[in-house]
């Protein structure tokens, strides 16, 4: 399961960075995910509640945003991409290909899957180290 072994690295990332300030309690994370990764919004936070189970993310509200996917052509088309239904699998899948001129594009956006925002309870006395 892709969105497991995704999930749990950034459970540990942020878990991590709880410890250095050193969190009592962790409310709340947003997570940035882009299109292109296909990662399930509802298999990432099955994970999620999984993973959390007995750390400082046990009461962590997750919200996970969309990045639409962007693209830039050599022929100076940039923008969105199309989708296309791919018949034997019977899923819509992303065409990595310009819709003006039919190159192959680069991507811009859409890959990403970063740790925007984690809120958490520190101490109000800053810890000495
Ligand atoms: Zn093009």
């Amino acid at each position: 399961m892709h969105e497991f072994s995704t999930m749990q690295a950034i459970v540990n990332a942020i878990l991590e960075e709880a410890e250095k300030y050193k969190a009592k309690e962790i409310n709340k994370v947003v997570l940035q995910i882009g299109e292109l990764t296909f990662l399930g919004e509802e298999q990432m936070k099955f994970a999620f509640d999984i993973l959390k189970e007995g750390t400082l993310l046990e009461k962590a509200e997750l919200l996970i945003e969309k990045v639409q996917a962007r693209v830039r052509c050599k022929c100076g088309y940039k923008g969105s991409i199309d989708y296309g239904m791919k018949e034997e699998f019977h899923i819509t899948i992303p065409i990595l290909k310009c819709p003006k001129c039919g190159s192959e594009v680069e991507i811009i956006k859409g890959r990403e899957c970063t740790i925007k925002k984690v809120e958490m309870e520190v101490p109000d006395v800053p810890v000495k180290r």
